[in-house]
């Protein structure tokens, strides 16, 4: 049974498998090699993925959702067609969509996959994403780093070499660095570093602020007019997509017309724009965003304990990295040119097919690859200190620290602070401040009773993190005296669904495809009766009239029963009529 790799990116998704002992690209049903992570139900009810999604974004931003990885691991929700749905839930379509895309290339099942995650994603986002595959139908054998998969991809190609490598991941919504050490078939991640919210769609979100600003100077007032808040949300999106367009236009010459003739009315007006950007000024627009990458670059050396001399290759991965400014910048950093054979939209995905193929056995450990990984934040409690006498909360304690190699479990000792404390509450943060409040909380409702009444001090509580090769944090607290345990995975917090909800999504999503099938079904007995309306006596035309507005009412209604009742009748008239 295939194990696929996907890489589940913020604007693009890829998928792969191993083919004869090599990672291989599955082409969608489009034949795209990478699919546009966008999700739309449209006018017909039908849900639509990828390409088609994003080229009718514009015109159909209620009924579609981009870049929905920035909200995984939330609790906030998006709508669409008036419907709430969770993020793990358009991931979800999303996934289900490179899933049947793999089924039918290989022409079998595919019910278990690897999928890949931002070293930077925290335990609420990694538990998100394999909520996601769950829901999509299947069973997520592995998460792992982007950049590891990157390094993977790299790695099984380059099994004999000794070497650091490091690996820089721009996509379009997050930022990874990773040092990488190989050795005799060994992949082993040696630090990482990142920002979740950094990448490509920033950057078309300043091309999109200069745009408003200079909009704004020339006509005193803003390009939005007094539109309403659906056309502003409109406007928004298409000066997006033109700024997206012309971002890539920058990457292969010195400037680049940003024409949009039509964007709105105003006082009877067309609001219209047509600008030159040059790439001087849009490298001037993500100066500041892309030398942040470089103190990322530098915090992950440091941790590895290595400098850029030791550093022999380095991998540009993710779609942003083919702006010539980034390449110039990790260029000027290594005294090198980056390597230029790898393909950046798709090594995370061959990587990913890699691991499955190590997880199903296809490359076995003695002549194939073993991968060792980091967890890339600390992980620690909140403990109160005695400040002057005073007991003041809110201190960040690191149990995990940052870079360690996983899996990993430490172990921690605490003292009650009050007397006849009888419970204590583990509250669980990632991040690298001595205050919690700078830090990621990850849970709040662990909470362990039944500590003997004791002076303050007496009682010990010994506290054990485990992070797993999924990177995913179970926490277990015990009261020494007692042996009383409590320990649980992390999964209760904010963001994170529970198997109950996992299974209403699941049936959700499929009563969603049985729904955008309806249209597909009916569509030609639609074709059929429009074209006959012309060709038939007029009291007939009113029966096919008739019957046919029925019908799209039903669709339009989602109703199954009523839609193929309506299909019978019409098909009986058409008969009846030929
Ligand atoms: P990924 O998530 O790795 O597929 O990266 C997608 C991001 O790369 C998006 O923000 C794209 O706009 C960006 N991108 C793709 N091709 C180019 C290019 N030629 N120049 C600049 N950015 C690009």
């Amino acid at each position: 049974m295939t194990i696929i790799g996907i890489d589940l990116g913020t604007t693009n998704s890829a998928v792969a498998y191993l083919k004869n002992g090599k990672p291989e690209i599955l082409v969608n049903k489009s034949g795209g090699r990478t699919t546009p992570s966008v999700f739309q139900i449209n006018r017909n009810n039908e849900i639509v993925v990828g390409q088609e999604a994003k080229d009718t974004y514009p015109t159909l931003v209620t009924q579609s959702v981009m870049e929905v990885k920035r909200l995984m691991g939330t609790d906030e929700k998006v709508t669409v067609k008036d419907k709430e749905y969770r993020p793990e839930e358009i991931s979800a379509h999303i996934l289900k969509y490179l899933k049947s895309s793999a089924e039918e290339i290989l022409g079998e099942p595919v019910t278990e996959a690897v999928i890949t995650v931002p070293a930077y994603f925290s335990d609420s986002q990694r538990k998100a994403t394999k909520m996601a595959g769950e829901i999509a139908g299947l069973k997520v054998d592995r998460i792992i780093n982007e950049p590891t998969a990157a390094a993977i991809s790299f790695g099984i190609e380059n099994m004999d070499k000794d070497q650091h490598i490091l690996v820089y991941d721009l996509g379009g919504g997050t930022f990874d660095v990773s040092i990488v050490e190989m050795y005799e078939g060994v992949v082993e991640v040696k630090a990482s570093a990142g920002n979740n919210h950094l990448g490509g769609m920033d950057f078309d979100n300043a091309i999109v602020a200069w745009v408003e600003q200079k909009y704004q100077g020339e006509n005193g007032r803003s390009i939005y007019g007094n539109t309403n808040d659906l056309e502003q949300i409109k406007i928004k999106a298409t000066l997006k997509d033109a700024a997206e367009k012309v971002k890539k236009l920058l990457s292969a010459q010195m400037s680049a017309r940003i024409t949009i003739p039509f964007l709105g009315i105003y006082n009877n007006a067309p609001i219209s724009v047509d600008y030159e950007l040059t790439r001087n000024e849009f490298e001037n627009l993500i100066r500041d965003m892309a030398s942040s990458t470089i103190k990322d670059v530098d915090r992950a050396l440091a941790d590895s304990g290595l400098t850029v001399r030791d550093i022999k290759e380095v991998l540009l991965v993710g779609g942003s990295t083919r702006i010539p400014f980034i390449q110039e910048l990790v260029e000027r950093k290594f005294g090198k040119a980056p390597r230029k054979d790898i393909n950046p939209d798709e090594a995370v995905a061959l990587g990913a097919a890699v691991q499955g193929g190590i997880k199903s056995g296809e490359i076995d450990s003695k002549s194939g690859l073993m991968v060792i990984d980091v967890c890339p934040y600390t992980l620690g409690t909140e403990v109160v200190k005695n400040i002057g006498g005073q007991l003041v909360p809110g201190y960040f304690d690191p149990i995990i620290p940052r870079n360690s190699t996983i899996p990993i479990s430490e172990t921690k000792l605490y003292f009650t602070a009050y007397n006849n404390q009888e419970e204590v509450d583990i509250f669980v943060y990632q991040g690298e401040n001595p205050l919690v409040n700078n830090n990621t909380c990850l849970s709040k409702d662990i909470t362990l009773d039944g500590i003997p009444r004791k002076p303050a001090g007496e009682e010990q509580i010994e506290v054990t993190f485990t992070y797993d090769i999924n990177g995913i944090l179970n926490v277990k607290a015990k009261v020494l005296s007692t042996g009383k345990v409590r320990e649980q995975a992390i999964r209760s917090q904010l963001g994170v669904m529970s198997d109950d909800q996992v299974a209403a999504a699941q049936e959700r999503i499929s009563e969603e495809y049985e729904k955008s099938e309806l249209y597909q079904e009916v569509k030609n007995v639609i074709y059929r009766a429009e074209k006959m309306m012309n060709d038939v006596n007029p009291s007939d035309k009113q029966k096919i009239e008739k019957l046919l507005i029925e019908l799209k009412r039903e669709l339009s209604a989602n109703n199954t029963n009523g839609v193929k009742l309506a299909e019978e009748e019409l098909t009986d008239l058409l008969i009846e009529l030929v």
